[in-house]
């Protein structure tokens, strides 16, 4: 039986795709074999990877000077990769610190050149979004960067500063797909493909064309955003498995009426959850309306005992990985698309009979 699966990755998958990936799993439609098995210079598996790619775009809206890279490493390979692809200007980029992953961004670039924190929210203990008006970034600098959605934490971007001629930089790997956004306003996006863009293993990157090949002569190959572009991201073997789960997951995505669709699901599913705990008198959301991120919810109890139980009893009724992450401790429930509706409804009706019991 599955159970209710909040957590904030490796993350849930929808049930669709997974009986997709199953009924595939010996031969995939009439190739005679497993997508794993398949060479990925074959014309069977480039028309799974051209499907993906197709999809995706269409998804994404992809302005046509735009590419999509297909990589691997992760959301944290890509905090070293974009500054050896791009700080290579003035050697200046100026970061928004919201917290732990953004914290991770900061440091891994601080090896390659002259990197600011421009702006912060360690004085609410990551519980905002900087308030991002004026000249906050330095005009000369070579991109900015932000963390759209803050896994940890619970805060999200809900509109994107405009950065004039400097490029904007978004680590979006936590929500990415989960709402329409406007491609153009960006430089380069990233994202580790297994919070809610496929499973772990792939990792997109999306950049403007005019960001290409300036990359520092000490660039890994595999690193180069350009001759991964010029290699249709098969500069090497890309992660073939990973890229046919999400090729799966992004026509999940489209049957469910695309971007507009799912995020309206997503605002529904956060709604809930949201207004239950700001009417509850023994639960507390972490972080207040406008800050508040649709993905990945924190949420606590008047005292740690009582959160050990109540993490305790929902593990046993089938609630998992509701436990917060270490550093702001507490409870999180982490809403990515694939978690239906009902996951939610059925949470809220256990912290309702929890609070009935505990007050
Ligand atoms: C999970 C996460 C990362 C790290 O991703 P990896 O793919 O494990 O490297 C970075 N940034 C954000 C916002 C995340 O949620």
């Amino acid at each position: 039986m599955r159970i209710h699966n909040f957590s904030a990755g490796p993350s849930v998958l929808p049930l669709s795709v997974l009986e997709k990936a199953a009924a595939e799993m010996l031969t995939h439609g009439h190739d005679g074999m497993s997508v794993m098995e398949m060479s990925h210079r074959s014309k069977a598996y480039q028309a799974i990877f051209d499907k993906t790619y197709e999809r995706l775009a269409s998804l994404l809206s992809l302005p046509k000077d735009y590419h999509i890279l297909f990589m691997q490493g992760g959301a944290t390979t890509q905090f070293a990769a974009l500054p050896l692809n791009l700080l290579n200007g003035s050697g200046k980029a100026d970061y928004v610190d919201t917290g732990s992953w953004s914290l991770a961004a900061i440091d891994e670039g601080r090896k390659y050149g002259d990197i600011a924190v421009a702006a912060s929210s360690e004085d609410s203990d990551y519980t905002t979004i900087p308030d991002l008006k004026g000249q906050w970034w330095r005009p000369d600098a070579d991109y900015v960067h932000l963390t759209s959605n803050n896994t940890i934490y619970g805060t999200a971007f809900d509109t994107f500063p405009d950065t004039g001629s400097v490029p904007l930089v978004a680590d979006m790997s936590s929500d990415l797909l989960s709402r329409p956004i406007d491609v153009s306003k960006f430089g380069l996006i990233y994202a580790g493909a297994q919070k809610n863009a496929g499973c772990a293993g792939l990792t997109l990157v999306i950049v403007r064309e005019d960001l290409l090949g300036m990359a520092h002569k000490l660039t890994p190959v595999m690193l180069d955003y350009k001759v991964q572009m010029k290699k249709g991201s098969m500069y090497n073997t890309p992660p073939t498995y990973a890229i046919y789960i999400a090729g799966l997951v992004y026509d999940w995505l489209h049957e469910q009426g695309d971007l507009a669709g799912i995020a309206a699901v997503n605002q529904k599913k956060a709604a809930l959850l949201y207004n239950f705990l700001d009417q509850s008198t023994l639960f507390h959301a972490r972080v207040e309306a406008p800050h508040r991120s649709l993905m990945n919810i924190p949420f606590m109890l008047p005292d740690e005992l009582t959160e050990e139980k109540f993490l305790k009893e929902a593990d046993q009724r089938g609630f998992a990985n509701l436990k917060g992450h270490r550093s702001v401790g507490g409870m999180r429930a982490s809403l990515y698309n694939a978690l239906s509706f009902e996951s939610v409804t059925q949470l809220v009706l256990f912290m309702a009979d929890f609070e009935q019991r505990h007050l």
